[in-house]
C-alpha cells in the first residue's frame, strides 16, 4: 500500500475543523460529471494529470476578533504551509491550487472547484479552540489545530474526487471523511500508525461532538442532509482510528468513547476503506 508520510510531517502543527458542523456547512461540492472516466489501473499517470502544479498558501485579512484569533493560531503554527507541503509531496496536481485562510463570517471549511481552492475559515479554528477550552482540554489550541487538519483532509477528499474524476460509490461527504482518516492513519514504513495522527483524528471527532451539542435536537432537515449527523461522523472517525490499530488504540473502546458493538466491525471497515482509497489514488501519488 502507499506509504503516506503526512502524519509525521504534521505532528508539530496540528489543527482545525470541518465541513458540516453545526449547520449544513461545506460549500465544497465536486462538479463530478455523473459518468466518470475509467480510472487508470496501470499505475501510469495520464498526461493530463502529470504534476503540473502546486498548492500555494495565502493568509487573507482578518477583521473580526474571532477571525483574528483563528488566523493567529493558524499562522503562528505554520499550519497552512505544512498542509500544502504535504499535498505537494504526495500528489501529482494537474494545475496550481490555493489553500486560503479566510474570514468567512462563520465556522466552516470548503473546497471551491471554480476557484480551485480549499478554504479554511479562521472562525473555525476560533470556534474549535473555544469548545475544547470549555470542555477542559489541556491544550485547546493544539486540539483546535488538530481539528483543522482533519477538516483540511476532508476538503482534500472533495478536491481529489473532483480533479481526478474518481469513481466513488457512497455519499461524497462520508467518502471525504474516509479520505481524511485514510491519509492520517496510513501506517509508516514500520507498519505502525502514528500516535500523534490518532490524536488528530480524535480531536477532529471531538469537534463533531461539540457541533452536535451545539446543534441540540435534530430534525428532518438534518436527517435529509448531505452530511451524516455530527454524532455519526464522530463515531465513524473513532471507529476507523480504532480499526487501523485495534491493539494500539484499544483505549478508544476501553474508555467508552466507541461502543464495543461498533468496535467489533471497525478493523474490517478500516481495511476496506484503506483498500478503496489506496486503489483509487495509486495512479496519482508521487
Ligand atoms: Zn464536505
Amino acid at each position: 500500500m502507499i506509504a503516506w508520510r503526512i502524519a509525521s510531517a504534521l505532528a508539530v502543527a496540528l489543527v482545525v475543523v470541518g465541513c458540516g458542523g453545526s449547520s449544513d456547512q461545506d460549500a465544497g461540492s465536486p462538479t463530478g460529471s455523473g459518468v466518470a472516466a475509467p480510472s487508470s489501473t496501470t499505475g501510469e499517470v495520464p498526461d493530463e494529470l502529470a504534476d503540473e502544479g502546486d498548492m500555494t498558501v495565502t493568509y487573507e485579512d482578518a477583521t473580526t476578533s474571532e477571525a483574528q484569533n483563528g488566523r493567529q493560531m493558524m499562522e503562528s503554527a505554520g499550519l497552512l504551509e505544512d498542509l500544502a507541503a504535504s499535498v505537494n509531496d504526495m500528489f501529482n496536481l494537474p494545475n496550481d491550487f490555493q489553500l486560503l485562510g479566510q474570514e468567512c463570517g462563520e465556522p466552516n471549511a470548503f473546497y471551491d472547484p471554480n476557484q480551485q481552492a480549499i478554504v479554511l475559515c479562521y472562525e473555525d479554528a476560533d470556534f474549535a479552540e473555544a469548545v475544547f477550552a470549555r470542555d477542559g482540554d489541556p491544550d485547546p489550541v493544539d486540539a483546535a489545530l488538530n481539528a483543522e487538519v482533519g477538516s483540511f483532509y476532508h476538503e482534500l477528499g472533495h478536491m481529489l474526487i473532483d480533479i481526478y474524476d474518481l469513481p466513488i460509490t457512497g455519499r461524497e461527504e462520508d467518502v471525504a471523511d474516509q479520505l481524511a482518516a485514510f491519509v492520517m492513519l496510513s501506517p509508516d514504513d514500520d507498519g505502525a500508525v502514528d500516535a500523534d495522527s490518532v490524536k488528530v483524528i480524535r480531536d477532529f471527532a471531538g469537534e463533531f461532538r461539540a457541533f452536535a451539542e451545539e446543534q441540540g435536537e435534530v430534525g428532518d432537515s438534518d436527517y435529509a442532509g448531505g452530511h451524516s449527523l455530527n454524532q455519526t461522523r464522530m463515531y465513524n472517525l473513532l471507529c476507523w482510528s480504532y480499526g487501523a490499530d485495534p491493539a494500539g488504540n484499544a483505549g478508544i473502546v476501553d474508555d467508552g468513547e466507541l461502543p464495543s458493538d461498533r468496535a467489533e466491525l471497525c478493523e474490517e471497515e478500516y481495511e476496506k476503506l484503506d483498500y478503496g482509497w489506496g486503489s483509487l489514488l495509486e495512479p496519482y501519488v508521487k
